[in-house]
């Protein structure tokens, strides 16, 4: 036989009996001492880490992200800094509510976070594949995603939970609507956008900011599975985005999205028509139209699934110089709690895996902790500063001061007055950009879903989103209300009644 490779245990030794376990005679018990069952199961119990609690199930692949155009006159950021210029990603795709082996074509946001191996650091883009979120104030969060889970008692799905949520919240109107239009089931992972959602800051050469927000746009076209489609789906093979990702790139045919940005001033932002750092709102393009950046390549499936994809990590604070963050408070939420999150699920040195290391310097004073793997510094000074080393904070990489309209520190009402438009965008979404097709896949996906709630509180759950849904867009109320053959009268009892006529318009209160 040719000369293999030896079986050793975890320590190196090699050894011989790997299927049967050493015992007292043929057929009797175990031995202890055989330490090698042990090290074998017990290795085993130990394989699965937490899933992450959101975004659970996913794919991800690495790339490559190419310069087209130059955008040096709002960002300093280097891997901008040249035209043609490549920088290595790796994005990982997901879906948001489902466990680890939950079917990818749920009814669902999709995930789409992008990992840039800079020369100045790792920048983490980690956004979803709408521009909007469900809600703005991050205290928010886990209650709604409470109810994106599973009931309490029964540990099912529960319709009750998602809409007795969202008709609480108005601001989750815009997000409902998106969810609920067919790109809420979309056909695979490489025929969908990609948004960061939040509001950045790009940073320029000479210390001015711009408030950014990046969008990538497939290059493959959007396609997109009906609900019975993506129902159907889910039984023939829940891996489908998954295997599709992978297939795609193994035969050559590598997905490619062009990266874009809309660019707004600080001036700008003050008398801009809505919060320019409410997620729930967009910025609509014809105020802020979108300016080429670049191209983002999918071209390598990891070879091996749990070390790249499982243990990614990705955290919206991991900017480098030139970009920056915003008073967006869901972002302002996210930055200290996706690093808290990896340090429960990956350990305190999760920087060091392969897929999340920094490829070029690293150089700190932290130390120490479980499963320190890269030497821990060896024998370089511990402490800053020192008379040894000569590791020195780079003026150049000061922060820019972020000015603010307020020195009141203060709990204030996130949809206060100028805070509540939660109908204009989801009315101009229904009306100006669904097509005839679209509406109507929209409204038979709401009426679906909500025949579905379950409790004695059905009917006041019904009513108090249906006013959303009227507030919005008159027709997209009674599409639905007539989808749900509620009772008229009642309906227009319960609705907002039309304010007196203003300056020629009639309004909703
Ligand atoms: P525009 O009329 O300039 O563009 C419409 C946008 O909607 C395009 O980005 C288009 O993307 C996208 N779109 C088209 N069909 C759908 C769909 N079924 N589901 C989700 N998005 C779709 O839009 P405005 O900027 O004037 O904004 C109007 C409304 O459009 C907003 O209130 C918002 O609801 C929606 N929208 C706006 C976006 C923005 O960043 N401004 C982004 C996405 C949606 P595509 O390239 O695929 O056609």
């Amino acid at each position: 036989m040719e000369e293999g490779k030896k079986l050793t245990t975890a320590s190196g030794i090699p050894y011989y009996h790997h299927e049967d376990t050493m015992s007292v005679g043929q057929r009797g018990p175990l031995l202890l001492q055989d330490f090698i069952l042990h090290e074998k199961m017990a290795h085993f119990n130990r394989e699965r880490i937490p899933e992450r609690v959101v975004h659970a199930k996913g794919t991800g692949a690495y790339g490559t992200f190419t310069v087209t155009d130059d955008i040096s006159k709002y960002t300093r950021a280097k891997l901008f800094n040249q035209i043609g210029k490549q920088t290595k990603v790796f994005l990982r795709f997901s879906t948001v509510g489902g466990e680890k082996g939950s079917a990818d074509t749920e009814r669902d946001p999709r995930g789409f976070a992008v990992k840039f191996y800079t020369e100045e650091g790792n920048w983490d883009l980690v956004g979803n594949n709408t521009p909007i979120f469900f809600i703005k104030d991050p205290k928010k969060f886990s209650d709604f995603i409470h109810t994106q889970k599973r009931d309490p008692k029964t540990n099912t799905k529960s319709p009750t939970m998602m809409w007795d949520f969202w008709s609480h919240n108005p601001e989750a109107l815009h997000q409902v609507l998106f969810l609920f239009s067919d790109r809420g089931t979309p056909y695979s992972y490489r025929h969908m956008h990609g948004f960061g959602s939040h509001t950045f800051s790009f940073i320029n050469a000479n210390n001015e900011r711009h408030w950014v927000k990046f969008h990538f746009k497939s290059m493959q076209g959007i396609k997109n599975f009906t609900n019975e489609e993506a129902t159907r789906m889910k039984g023939e093979d829940a891996d489908w985005a998954q295997r599709d990702l992978v297939e795609a790139i193994e035969r050559g045919d590598h997905p490619k999205w062009a990266v874009r940005v809309q660019v707004m001033t600080e001036e700008q932002a003050k008398t801009y028509k809505w919060n320019p750092f409410d997620l729930t709102k967009v910025w609509q393009h014809k105020d802020f139209p979108l300016i080429d950046v670049g191209v983002l390549e999918l071209n390598k499936i990891p070879d091996n699934y749990f070390a790249d994809v499982e243990q990614s990590a990705f955290a919206p604070a991991h900017v480098v110089d030139g970009i920056g963050y915003s008073p967006d408070r869901m972002l302002q939420g996210r930055l200290l709690s996706y690093p808290d999150a990896h340090r429960y699920r990956l350990g305190v040195n999760y920087e060091q895996l392969p897929v999340n290391r920094c490829p070029y310097a690293v150089n700190n004073y932290e130390r120490d902790g479980a499963m320190r793997v890269d030497g821990n510094a060896g024998s370089a000074p511990n402490y800053f500063p020192n008379s040894f080393d000569n590791i020195q904070p780079d003026a150049a990489y000061k922060q820019m001061g972020m000015e603010l309209d307020s020195n009141i520190a203060a709990v204030f009402d996130r949809n206060g007055p100028g805070e509540d438009d939660h109908y204009s965008q989801p009315g101009m979404f229904y009306r100006d950009v669904l097509s005839a097709e679209d509406k109507t896949s929209l409204v038979n996906n709401i009426v679906g879903a909500m025949k579905g709630i379950a409790t004695e509180k059905k009917q006041q759950i019904i009513m108090r989103q249906l006013c959303h849904f009227f507030r919005a867009d008159m027709e997209l109320g009674m599409r639905i209300a007539q989808g749900l053959a509620l009772d008229m009268a009642e309906v227009m009892s319960n609705m907002p009644q039309p304010k007196k006529e203003v300056e020629g318009e009639s309004a909703m209160v």
